[in-house]
C-alpha cells in the first residue's frame, strides 16, 4: 500500500483565510438581520440582502472560521439543480414551469453575480456528465435517469445523451458507454468563492465574526461569547453543522470526501480528457464528482460514513479505509492514473433533512428562518435559497418565493424531526454496506447481484446523495 495522502483540504493552501474579527462590536449588538453560520448560505444572504436592504444593520456570526463547514471543503460543482426534485412535481408529475426556468437560469445568474461583486474564484463552464463507466449496468442506470429528467420537463438543451463516441472524446473512462451531457453545471473553487464573498460583504458594510457561536435564547435574543445580540431578523444558515436549537435533530449530517491528484502533465489530461473542465460523475451508487482544478489536479469525491448521534466533521480527516476506497474508485474510472500521486484527502458533512428535500422556512412571527437540506447539491441552491430569503425578508415581488421549496410557519413545525439513534445510524450504514456488497459482487460478476441492485434501487432512494 502506498503511503497515504495528507489529511489537509486542496482549496485553502493557495487561499490562506482572510482575518477576522473574533469579538462583536458593542455597535453590532443591535442588528437588523443576524446571520447564523459563515457558508455559502450565510455569506450569499448578507449580499443579497444588503444589496435589497442597503440601509440595514446586518451581521454575521460563525462559530469557527468562515468556510468551516461543508462550504469550504466541496467539490466545487455549481449545479443548476437540487436534491429531491421529484417531490416538487405538480400534479401532472412535471415541475413547475418556474422551477426549469429557475435552474436553467442559476449558472448564469450566478456568474453575472460573480461578475457585479468582482469575484473570480476559477469558474468554468464547461458544462456536467454523467457517465456510463466501469459495468454495464451502468448503461441503464443513464438511460433511466435521462428519461426522468426529460419527464420532469427539462428538453435537449438541459439534458442530452452522449453516445459512448462522444462521452470518451471528452472524458477518456473506464469502459465508457454513453451517459447525459449537461449545460447547468459549471465548476468552481470553493475556498476562492468563500474569500470572494467576504470582501464583497464587507465592501458592502456587512460585519462578520469568526469564533462567534451563537445560541437562540427563549427571549429571541443570541447569546455569543462576546455579549447579546439583539436581532430583529434572524436567519439560520448552518446546514449539517447545526447540533443546537433551532434546527437541533432536524438535519442529518452525513460525510461526503474527496481525494485529490498532485498536478497532471500535459500528457497525462490527453489521455484522460476534460479539456473544457467538464463536471464528471460515473452512475454507480458512490455518488462520485469529479473536476479537474484550475491548477490541473483531478479531484475525485465520494459519499462516505454517518458518525453515531449526528456528529458532523469539524476535523478534515477521513479514516484510511476511505481514503483508500476514493483513491481505488479513481483509479478504477482511469486506470491510467495508476502511477499517479493523490496528496490530498479530507472529508466534510452534508445536510440531509428527513423528507430528503432542500427548504426555506420563514417563521415571520418568531422573525427567523432558515434554508438548506441541500443533500450535498448546495453549491448552486444555496446561492439560489438564499436570494429568495433576502427577497422575501425585504418583501421583494418575485416567483422564487412561491417555488414548491418555500414554506411559511414555526420552524419546529415545518422542518420534521429525525427518529432517535440508532434508527438514522442504522438506517444510513446499512445502506451504504448494501452499496459496498452490490459494487463487488457486480466486479466479480457474481450471481445474484441484480437482486441485490434491486434493494439498492429502493435504498437509495432512501438516503439521498
Ligand atoms: C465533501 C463535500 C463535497 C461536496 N460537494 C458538493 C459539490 O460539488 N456541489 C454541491 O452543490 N454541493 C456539494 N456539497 C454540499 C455543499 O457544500 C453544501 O450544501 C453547502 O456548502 C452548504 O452551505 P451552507 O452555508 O448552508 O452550510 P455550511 O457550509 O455547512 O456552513 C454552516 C456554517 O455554520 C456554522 N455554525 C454552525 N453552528 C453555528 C452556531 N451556533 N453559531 C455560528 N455558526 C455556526 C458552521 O461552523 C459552518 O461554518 C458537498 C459537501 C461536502 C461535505
Amino acid at each position: 500500500m502506498s503511503e497515504l495522502p495528507r489529511t489537509d483540504c486542496l482549496w485553502w493552501y493557495d487561499t490562506p483565510p482572510i482575518e477576522l474579527p473574533q469579538r462583536v462590536e458593542p455597535a453590532d449588538k443591535d442588528v437588523d438581520f443576524a446571520i447564523v453560520g459563515a457558508g455559502f448560505t450565510g455569506l450569499w444572504t448578507a449580499i443579497h440582502l444588503k444589496t435589497l436592504l442597503p440601509n440595514k444593520k446586518i451581521i454575521v456570526l460563525e462559530a469557527h472560521r468562515v468556510g468551516h463547514g461543508a462550504s469550504g471543503r466541496n467539490g466545487g460543482w455549481l449545479m443548476g439543480s437540487c436534491e429531491g426534485l421529484s417531490a416538487f412535481c405538480n400534479g401532472t408529475g412535471l415541475l413547475p414551469k418556474d422551477v426549469i426556468t429557475e435552474f436553467r437560469d442559476l449558472v448564469p445568474n450566478f456568474v453575472s453575480s460573480l461578475k457585479a461583486l468582482a469575484i473570480d474564484c476559477d469558474l468554468k463552464q464547461g458544462g456536467g456528465i454523467f457517465g456510463a463507466a466501469r459495468y454495464p449496468a451502468q448503461g441503464l442506470r443513464a438511460e433511466t435517469l435521462l428519461e426522468s429528467l426529460h419527464q420532469l420537463g427539462f428538453d435537449e438543451r438541459d439534458y442530452r445523451w452522449l453516445s459512448r463516441e462522444e462521452l470518451t472524446e471528452r472524458v477518456s473512462v473506464h469502459n465508457g458507454q454513453g451517459g447525459i451531457y449537461t449545460p447547468l453545471i459549471a465548476t468552481l473553487n470553493p475556498a476562492k468563492l468563500l474569500q470572494g464573498l467576504v470582501r464583497a460583504a464587507r465592501d458592502k458594510g456587512v460585519a462578520i465574526y469568526e469564533r462567534s457561536p451563537a445560541t437562540l435564547e427563549d427571549t429571541g435574543i443570541l447569546g455569543t461569547p462576546s455579549g447579546n445580540v439583539n436581532a430583529n431578523n434572524i436567519i439560520w444558515a448552518t446546514e449539517a453543522y447545526s447540533s443546537n436549537p433551532p434546527l437541533k435533530k432536524r438535519l442529518l449530517a452525513v460525510q461526503s470526501g474527496i481525494v485529490c491528484t498532485e498536478p497532471l502533465s500535459h500528457a497525462q489530461w490527453n489521455d484522460i480528457g476534460f479539456d473544457q473542465h467538464e463536471a464528471f460523475c460515473d452512475l454507480s451508487r458512490a455518488s462520485t464528482y469529479l473536476q479537474r482544478t484550475a491548477d490541473d489536479r483531478l479531484i475525485v469525491g465520494a459519499r462516505g460514513a454517518y458518525a453515531f448521534n449526528n456528529r458532523a466533521r469539524d476535523s478534515f480527516s477521513a479514516s484510511a479505509h476511505r481514503t483508500n476506497k476514493r483513491i481505488a474508485l479513481g483509479r478504477a474510472l482511469f486506470p491510467q492514473l495508476d502511477k499517479v500521486t493523490f496528496t490530498h484527502s479530507w472529508e466534510g458533512s452534508l445536510g440531509i433533512g428527513r423528507t430528503f428535500t432542500p427548504h426555506i422556512v420563514f417563521d415571520p412571527q418568531q422573525r427567523i428562518a432558515t434554508a438548506g437540506g441541500y443533500i450535498g447539491e448546495g453549491v448552486g441552491a444555496s446561492y439560489l435559497f438564499a436570494l429568495t430569503l433576502a427577497e422575501g425578508f425585504a418583501a421583494v415581488d418575485s416567483p422564487r418565493l412561491s417555488m414548491p421549496w418555500v414554506h411559511r410557519g414555526n420552524l419546529a413545525s415545518q422542518l420534521r424531526r429525525w427518529e432517535h439513534e440508532p434508527l438514522p445510524w442504522l438506517g444510513f450504514n446499512g445502506a451504504m454496506s448494501v452499496f459496498d456488497v452490490e459494487e463487488f459482487m457486480i466486479n466479480k460478476a457474481i450471481p445474484g447481484a441484480r437482486a441485490v441492485s434491486w434493494l439498492c434501487d429502493r435504498l437509495e432512494g432512501l438516503i439521498g446523495h
